[in-house]
């Protein structure tokens, strides 16, 4: 796991690594966690408390990677863990209706007004996955149309990645997912309104649904032209289709109402994760009234979770929602303002081209110097360069997202010191990233 030129400086992180891989595949739960697209030994954290992480070996980290989203008000909020020790002290799962999955779905519905019914899942996987039967139940259709670079969990049918050209049947993208499960869905290259015309006009009466990342952070941070959005809701609109926004990684954190709160584009279904657990496994996937009354047991379309709708999960969800109002956001903003403009002043001195694409306060560094549009453009960029970068933050105590197609994200808990942490460590990584070749890390 390690040819690459990195030195490790976390004894204790590769013992447990070593550890790990007997017992579970790659070492890892998840597999973007491996680091192998950075190579090297990844940190086994363990704690967190505002904006840093502590790894194994006893090094503090600025933490830029947030779980991936959640942790919007930084690690370890004493209110969260404060709702969800008086939780737990409940007990941790009845198997029936209680008071705090209400008040979890209430918050969301007074906060997005799309959102007329949801339903608690445990995962963003679980939601899309739900969504679009749901969406093939309703319409009584088959097919589904996703973009290229836009990621919705590991659902079989949604793990079909880009067929190149217009209108392509998608090949499954990993062993496991048979051709039957991939031929319904169609993967069009995203910000292509014409693509998806095309796609209509190739099948109709035959596609139940588009799904798409409200502002996709699957392939780094690429947000919708605009009028992209509308033009996804007017076509399906027209062509009798519901229209699917995932905001499993959007929604909650680039505003108080997510991406709807910022293009203000109303889907027929949407979908949840992340923000909304407060760190738990929670998700949702909810819209419009009339499609959610054909989900059981008010109608025939099936879902179910015995965990769904968990009692210390969504205590903690609600305790980070209700925490989550305009001045959060705006120091949210703030900070990734703040270190979008250290990131590039610190690469721009070594002359490194790069492209910061933000989406609210969540964005990533491209190493390209060209605008990043659609999947292509993401994988054009010098990822080498992303490589160098990443191991001299690490080694400095900056942790960010292990690839160079990802978001990074910020939380309340960034402050002065955080801020000066990564500021320190960029020079030498901008110097890094400039010096960089593509063999040495090939
Ligand atoms: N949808 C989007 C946009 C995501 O970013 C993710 C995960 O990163 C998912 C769905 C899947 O969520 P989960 O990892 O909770 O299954």
């Amino acid at each position: 796991m390690s040819e690459l030129p990195y030195p490790y400086e976390a004894p204790v992180s590769q013992a447990l690594f070593d550890r790990a891989a007997a017992v579970t595949p790659g070492g890892v739960n998840s597999p973007v966690r491996a680091f192998q697209a950075v190579g090297g030994t990844p940190r086994f954290m363990v704690s967190g408390s505002g904006p840093y992480l502590t790894d194994a070996d006893g090094r503090e980290y600025v933490d830029l990677v947030c779980s991936w989203g959640p942790m919007i008000l930084g690690h370890a909020h004493p209110e969260v863990i404060a709702a969800v020790q008086e939780a737990v002290a409940r007990g941790t799962s009845f198997g029936t209706p209680g008071e705090g999955e209400v008040a979890l779905a209430e918050e969301m519905v007074a906060r997005v007004a799309p959102l007329e019914q949801v339903r608690l899942v445990s995962s963003g996987t679980e939601a899309t996955m739900s969504a679009i039967r749901l969406a093939r139940g309703f319409t009584r259709r088959s097919k589904v149309v996703k973009f290229a670079g836009c990621y919705h969990g590991h659902v079989d049918s949604l793990l079909a990645a880009a067929g190149s050209g217009l209108a392509t049947f998608a090949l499954p993208d990993t062993p496991g997912v048979t051709g039957a499960q991939a031929s319904d869905t169609i993967v069009l290259p995203y910000n292509d309104l014409d693509a998806v015309r095309t796609a209509f006009a190739a099948h109709p009466g035959e596609i139940a649904c588009v799904i798409t990342e409200a502002s996709p952070g699957n392939m780094g941070v690429v947000p919708p032209l605009p009028g992209f959005n509308q033009g996804l809701k007017d076509l399906c609109a027209a062509n009798g289709a519901l229209y699917i926004s995932d905001e499993v990684m959007t929604g909650f954190r680039t505003s108080r109402a997510g991406w709807f709160g910022v293009d203000g584009v109303v889907p027929d279904l949407m979908t949840f994760g992340k923000v909304m657990g407060g760190g738990f496994p929670a998700a949702a996937f909810g819209g419009r009234a009339d499609v959610m009354a054909h989900l059981a047991p008010a109608g025939p379309v099936y879902q179910a979770g015995t965990l769904s709708g968990n009692p210390v999960a969504t205590a903690a969800g609600l305790a980070q929602l209700r925490l989550l109002d305009e001045a959060a956001y705006a120091k949210v903003n703030a900070v990734s303002q703040q270190i979008q403009a250290m990131v590039s002043e610190a690469l721009a001195k070594e002359g490194v081209a790069h492209t910061l694409q933000n989406a609210s306060n969540m964005f990533s560094v491209f190493f390209t110097d060209r605008p990043v549009r659609d999947y292509d453009d993401a994988r054009a960029q010098e990822s080498f360069r992303f490589t160098a970068f990443f191991h001299a933050m690490l080694e400095n105590g900056v942790h960010l997202p292990p690839s160079s197609f990802e978001s990074w994200f910020v939380s309340t808990a960034h402050d002065e010191r955080a801020l000066q942490r990564i500021s320190d460590a960029l020079p030498a990584a901008a110097r890094a990233a400039a010096e960089a070749t593509a063999e040495a890390t090939a």
